[in-house]
C-alpha cells in the first residue's frame, strides 16, 4: 500500500543516527515511536510544513473532520492524548472565561476544581493521569478503591466545586469492580456533570460519544497510524473551552500544522482502511508465531483478545522454568539479539509477555519466531536468563549518557 514507506524505508535514518534497528512487537508503544505512520499522513505532512496557514481554520477544518469520524459536534487536535486530558480538563474548570485561562493552575479562584476518577483507573502511560488534572489547579478525587467502585462513591463525590469526571478506557485500568462507562455516566449526568472519557488507545471513534461521554479522546499515533497528536472529540461548547486553552496551560503543549494536517489525513483514510485485510495480516503473524513457538520446550503459547476489546489479538507466551529463562529474562535476550526485539513485557513478573502483531513490517514475524526459537534451542544460555523483573529507574536517571 505504501509508496511513500518504500521510497522511506525504514532502515537508513535509524543506521545515520546511530540508533538501534528495533523490531516492535509490543504494540503502539509511544515509548518505542507508537506506530507506522500512514503514507497518507507522511504526504500530508511534508505537504504543509513548508505552507503558511492560519491555525485557528486549519483547526476548525480538523474540527469537521473529527466530526464526521466521531459523531461528535465538533473537535480540535491537541500535541498528544495527556494534553487532550489536560486541556479538556482545564476547559471544564474555565468555560470560555479568558482571565480564567491564564490564571490557571495555581489560581482557581471562583471556578470548580475537582475531577473524579475511580482509583483503579489511576493509570500511569508513561507519566501518571492525575498529574494532567493537578496540573491544570485541579485535585484529583478518588472514588472507590482498587478492586471496587459501587455507585455510591461516585455520586456522594460529586459536590459544587465538580468540574467534571475522568473515565479510562485501557488495558491499564483495573479490569474488574469498576463501574462500566453507562453507570458511570448515568450517575455523572444525573448532578450535571461532564464526562472525559480517555480512549487515547482505542479504535471505536463514535462508541464512547454515542453511549453519552461528553468529551472523547484519542492519540493520533496509536492506531490511528498518524503523527503524534491527541484528538478531542465531543459537546462544542466543552471543545470550545478546551481548545481556547491553547492561551493558557496548552500554550506549552503547542500542537505544530504539520501534526493537525497528518492527524487530518489519517482521519480520512481510517474510514476508508481496510481494516479487514489488516486483520487478516495479523492473523497471519499470529498463525506463524502459534505454529513455530507451540511445543518449544518451557514455552506455553495461545492466541488472546485485547482486554478492551480493540479488534486485535495478541500472542501470550508463557515462559515455565524448563525453558532456562525467565519472562523477563527471555524478553531482555530478545531485546540483546539482532536486531533487538521489544515484546509487551508489562505483565512480566507474572512469567507471559506478549507478541502485539499491530505495527510489523513485512517479514518482521519471521525474524521474531527465529529468534525466539534460535533461543531457546540453544544449548548455553545467556547472563541475566533467569533475571527477575526490577522497576529499576537508574538507567533513567543516567540520560543522556
Ligand atoms: C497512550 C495513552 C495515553 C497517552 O497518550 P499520548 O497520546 O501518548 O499522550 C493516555 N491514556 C491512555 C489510556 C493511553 O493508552
Amino acid at each position: 500500500m505504501s509508496t511513500i514507506q518504500d521510497t522511506l524505508s525504514n532502515e537508513p535514518i535509524r543506521e545515520r543516527l546511530g540508533l538501534r534497528p528495533i523490531i516492535n512487537v509490543s504494540g503502539t508503544m509511544t515509548a518505542l515511536g507508537a506506530s507506522i505512520i500512514v503514507p497518507e499522513a507522511i504526504k500530508a505532512m511534508a505537504e504543509i510544513a513548508p505552507q503558511f496557514v492560519e491555525m485557528d481554520d486549519l483547526q476548525r477544518k480538523a474540527s469537521a473532520v473529527i466530526a464526521r469520524l466521531t459523531g461528535s459536534e465538533a473537535g480540535f487536535v491537541t500535541a498528544s492524548a495527556a494534553s487532550s486530558i489536560a486541556m479538556s480538563i482545564a476547559g471544564s474548570m474555565t468555560g470560555t472565561r479568558l482571565l480564567a485561562i491564564e490564571r490557571l493552575p495555581d489560581d482557581t479562584t471562583g471556578l470548580k476544581n475537582e475531577v473524579i476518577v475511580q482509583m483503579g483507573h489511576v493509570v500511569n502511560y508513561g507519566g501518571v493521569i492525575d498529574q494532567s488534572i493537578r496540573m491544570c489547579g485541579a485535585r484529583a478525587v478518588l472514588a472507590g478503591t482498587v478492586s471496587v467502585t459501587q455507585p455510591y462513591h461516585v455520586d456522594e463525590a460529586i459536590t459544587e466545586k465538580t468540574a467534571a469526571a475522568l473515565y479510562v478506557v485501557a488495558h491499564h485500568t483495573v479490569q474488574y469492580g469498576m463501574l462500566s462507562l453507562p453507570e458511570f455516566i448515568e450517575i455523572c449526568h444525573a448532578k450535571n456533570v461532564p464526562v472525559i472519557v480517555d480512549a487515547a488507545s482505542e479504535y471505536d471513534l463514535r462508541g464512547f460519544l454515542a453511549a453519552g461521554a461528553d468529551i472523547a479522546i484519542y492519540s493520533g499515533h496509536k492506531f490511528l497510524s498518524g503523527p503524534t497528536s491527541g484528538i478531542v472529540a465531543g459537546r462544542k461548547d466543552l471543545v470550545r473551552a478546551g481548545y481556547l486553552q491553547n492561551r493558557g496551560i496548552g500554550r506549552g503543549m503547542k500542537v505544530g500544522k504539520e501534526s493537525i494536517a497528518g492527524v487530518m489525513a489519517a482521519l480520512e483514510v481510517w474510514e476508508k482502511r481496510d481494516h479487514a485485510g489488516i486483520r487478516a495480516r495479523e492473523q497471519s503473524a499470529l498463525d506463524l508465531w502459534l505454529a513455530r513457538l507451540a511445543g518449544l520446550k518451557g514455552l506455553a503459547v495461545r492466541i488472546i483478545p485485547d482486554p478492551t476489546s480493540n479488534p486485535l489479538d495478541r500472542l501470550e507466551i508463557k515462559v515455565l522454568p524448563e525453558s532456562g529463562f525467565t519472562a523477563a529474562g527471555l524478553a531482555q535476550a530478545l531485546a540483546a539479539s539482532s536486531p533487538p526485539i521489544i515484546v509487551r513485557n508489562h505483565e512480566v513478573e507474572r512469567g507471559h509477555f506478549y507478541l502485539d502483531p499491530c505495527n510489523l513490517h513485512p517479514g518482521e514475524e519471521h525474524t521474531v519466531a527465529d529468534q525466539i526459537v534460535r533461543l531457546i534451542e540453544a544449548p548455553s544460555r545467556p547472563d541475566n536468563a533467569m533475571l527477575t523483573p526490577t522497576k529499576s529507574t537508574a538507567a533513567a536517571l543516567r540520560w543522556p549518557d
